[in-house]
């Protein structure tokens, strides 16, 4: 090496210098973005000084995997500083103390050196294969300490390069890489969008978590792809012709499922290879979302559709900003295949999710869970357009979606989750009330530190507790921040404070008792208490006076019991607690029988309720509700034809129960939207008429359940279609603007007697 390079000029030597990464200049001039190739080539040169004389497993120099990183990175199209940090990530950690932070700043700047921090610190997150809860936090951490959405985006492509390049690793290394690359960053790549990272990431994974189920799957699919062929490739040349006829512009491809995908249907749903039928999906490109559905009109119109197989992601978009339109439909040799179609612009975004285009948008709301924070993200780095301020979007990648929590880990490395400001105090009140109660001090990170100390994202806290503690401080409750440890603290006290604590229960007690029973004497006072308190679950009245003096028993809850006792105990001696001209009021309120699903039926409490598939009733419509045998209560509209019938039996009339919808409005939330509606619309037939149809729903963002064309005997075809609705108003004005599309006759609700 050195000999060769005596006898290079001073440029050839540069250019020699250059070579390994020419690939990564070349990826990156192709993308017509501006780059600073002066500035990636100087990160590249720091990096290789810093690696030199290391290799990895696989016996090549070290600086190959951050060229290849860095190649990833390129891939998805991030900035110069997004390179240069890819080319330096491993500096800090693997390169021990030759270097740190302030070289990369003074050498970078502050970006590029803020990327490498989080890009470094992300290596303590330890994975540890546990139980769903851990994983889950794990994944939140991970996104809380990245501080930058360009640091997972990096992380993400060293993982895939990590993971194409696991051979070369111990066995036992390779399995917990491979569980936490399934486990932590395939469902993060999931949800930032970025499909096509997330579905290398997943087949690598599984290679190595069961290789022989992975091969297996791979081998079937190259057998039945194999089989098949001719099929699809005719497949293909017909919808190609049709769509080429109706002068659309597209772009159409085909492709076969991913292992993992399939893999994880076999042993999810426990199907067998051949009850998987959508191993193959054609992919259609239009330019605008109209077309989408006109291409889908034609699709349904060629080939007949599978049930409950169509799915609008364009006017229902997945939390990960997935948008497109799914439809599975039938082939002439009876072979099923899925269709996909979507937007070039939505096409780019289902590859390469988050990263694909962003532009800053402020004012927005942050979300609570980890899915929403996402898409908060996604709406934030708006997608539709390429028009962006550069500074807007810097901005737009530093988004702290966390910023409401904090992320701490336990000495053993469990991590737990706070609130924002979140002292000690909570964390050891967290954990157990009495590691709280015992607590004498605290380290983080191995430093002693003030009980009242903040924590911050990343700690390592470790509680030091004594035997000899006299418990919390009152002090506590102004210093800690989460409502459990201010409970926990408070009920410390109730309980060191008891006698106090039953002298004010019994005195409300006795409170209660005269006013429900003014006559009430002092021998039948104490019976009462004790059988309530019995009733309570205490061995001694005491007990219960302590809990009510505390608050842990509720006048709401006490009164009922207290008064059915009394109530025994006057009976016994011949009168009755309530005195005429009394003012009592009876608390018992006539009982409605209240089922689940937002129904109230007659006589029948709490029983399970469904909703009749003949008539699909919704809320508004008159209901009546039929006992079946073994799930519960069928609920049908009245003028549904099968009642109509059922009713004339004599063996079902007392099957029949009266119901009506329940009108509380608590009942119903949640389930708005979720009803079930079906409509039968006579029209006839054109190439438009589905893909009209399922553009008007879309437009009111009515969810498609089902689809299916018919012909009906008649120069007219029967469209039947399932709905999701809210209520009988929502259904009507539904129908009202299908009537309205050219070429639609009538449109019914399916199930009623005419
Ligand atoms: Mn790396």
């Amino acid at each position: 090496m050195e000999k060769k390079k005596t006898i290079l000029t001073l440029e050839d030597e540069n250019e020699a210098d250059y070579s390994a990464i020419s690939g990564l200049c070349e990826l990156l001039i192709k993308t017509g973005k501006n780059y600073d190739l002066s500035k990636i080539r100087r990160a590249y040169l720091f990096a290789r000084d810093l690696h030199s004389g290391q290799y990895r497993k696989s016996g090549e120099e070290y600086i190959s995997h951050p060229i290849a990183v860095a190649e990833l990175v390129a891939g998805l199209e991030l900035d110069t500083d997004s390179i240069c940090a890819a080319l330096l990530h491993d500096t800090l950690e693997d390169c021990g103390t030759r270097v740190d932070l302030a070289a990369i700043n003074e050498s970078f700047g502050p970006d590029v050196a803020a990327l490498v921090d989080g890009l470094t610190k992300l290596v303590t997150i330890q994975f540890e294969d546990k139980e769903e809860q851990h994983i889950e936090n794990l994944r939140k951490m991970f996104l809380a300490m990245s501080k930058d959405v360009r640091v997972i985006f990096i992380k993400l492509c060293d993982r895939l390069h990590n993971m194409r390049t696991l051979e070369a690793k111990p066995d036992d290394k390779r399995r917990m890489t491979a569980l936490e690359t399934m486990h932590v960053y395939a469902p993060l790549a999931h949800r930032l969008g970025m499909q096509r990272i997330k579905q290398q990431l997943e087949n690598l994974a599984l290679a190595y978590l069961d290789p022989i189920g992975y091969r297996e799957i791979s081998d079937d699919i190259e057998r039945r792809h194999d089989l098949n062929k001719d099929f699809l490739a005719r497949v293909r040349e017909q919808i190609h012709d049709r769509l080429t006829e109706s002068g659309l512009e597209f772009l159409l491809s085909g492709r076969v499922k991913s292992v993992y995908s399939i893999y994880r249907k076999m042993y999810e749903q426990n199907k067998s290879f051949e009850e998987i039928y959508d191993f193959y999906a054609l992919r259609v490109l239009v330019n605008t979302e109209r077309e989408c559905y006109e291409v889908l009109g034609i699709i349904h119109d060629m080939f007949k559709m599978m049930p409950g197989r169509f799915k609008d992601y364009i006017s229902n978009p997945k939390p990960n900003m997935y948008k497109s339109l799914h439809t599975t439909v039938m082939g002439r040799g009876g072979i099923p295949f899925e269709v996909q179609i979507r937007t070039h612009a939505m096409h780019k975004i289902a590859e390469y999710g988050v990263a694909a285009h962003w532009k800053y948008k402020s004012g927005e709301e942050s979300p609570d869970d980890l899915d929403n924070k996402l898409a908060w993200i996604a709406k934030l780095i708006e997608t539709e357009d390429g028009t962006r301020d550069p500074d807007e979007f810097m901005q737009a990648l530093k988004i702290d979606i966390f910023h409401d929590e904090t992320f701490v880990f336990t000495p053993k490395g469990d991590i737990i989750t706070l609130p924002q400001g979140a002292t000690v105090i909570d964390f050891a009140y967290n954990i157990h009330s009495e590691i709280g109660n015992k607590m004498v001090g605290a380290k983080v990170n191995g430093m002693i530190v003030p009980i009242d100390r903040v924590l911050q994202t990343g700690e390592i806290v470790e509680i030091i507790t004594s035997r000899s503690s006299r418990g919390p401080s009152r002090d506590w409750l102004k210093i800690v921040c989460t409502g459990e440890a201010r409970t926990k603290i408070r009920s410390w006290f109730k309980r060191e404070k008891r006698a106090e604590n039953i002298i004010i229960g019994k005195a409300e007690f006795d409170r209660q008792v005269r006013k429900i029973w003014p006559q009430c004497n002092e021998a039948q006072r104490s019976e009462a208490a004790l059988n309530v308190s019995q009733r309570f679950g205490f061995s001694e009245p005491d007990d219960m006076f302590g809990a009510i003096g505390y608050g842990g028993i509720s006048l709401h809850k006490l009164n009922p019991k207290l008064t059915e006792e009394l109530e025994r105990l006057a009976k016994a001696a011949g009168t009755t607690t309530s005195q005429p001209g009394d003012q009592q009021q009876s608390d018992q309120k006539p009982r409605r029988h209240r089922s689940t699903g937002g129904v109230i039926i007659d006589g029948v409490e709490g029983c399970q309720v469904k909703f009749a598939r003949c008539c699909n009733p919704v809320p508004g419509d008159s209901i009546v509700g039929f006992v079946t045998q073994g799930y519960g209560v069928s609920i049908h509209r009245i003028d549904c034809k099968n009642v109509r019938m059922s009713m004339s039996n004599p063996e079902h009339q007392d099957r029949w129960l009266r119901a009506v919808w329940d009108s509380d409005p608590n009942e119903k939330s949640g389930r708005a939207g979720a009803f079930e509606a079906a409509l039968t619309i006579t029209a006839i037939d054109s190439v438009r008429l589905i893909s009209d149809i399922t553009y008007a729903l879309a437009d009111m963002r009515v969810e498609v359940i089902q689809l299916n064309k018919n012909k009906n005997g008649t120069s007219e075809v029967d469209v039947h279609l399932n709905i999701s609705c809210r209520s009988v108003e929502h259904v009507n004005s539904i129908i009202s603007r299908l009537r309205g599309i050219r070429d639609v006759n009538r449109v019914v609700r399916s199930g009623y007697v005419d």
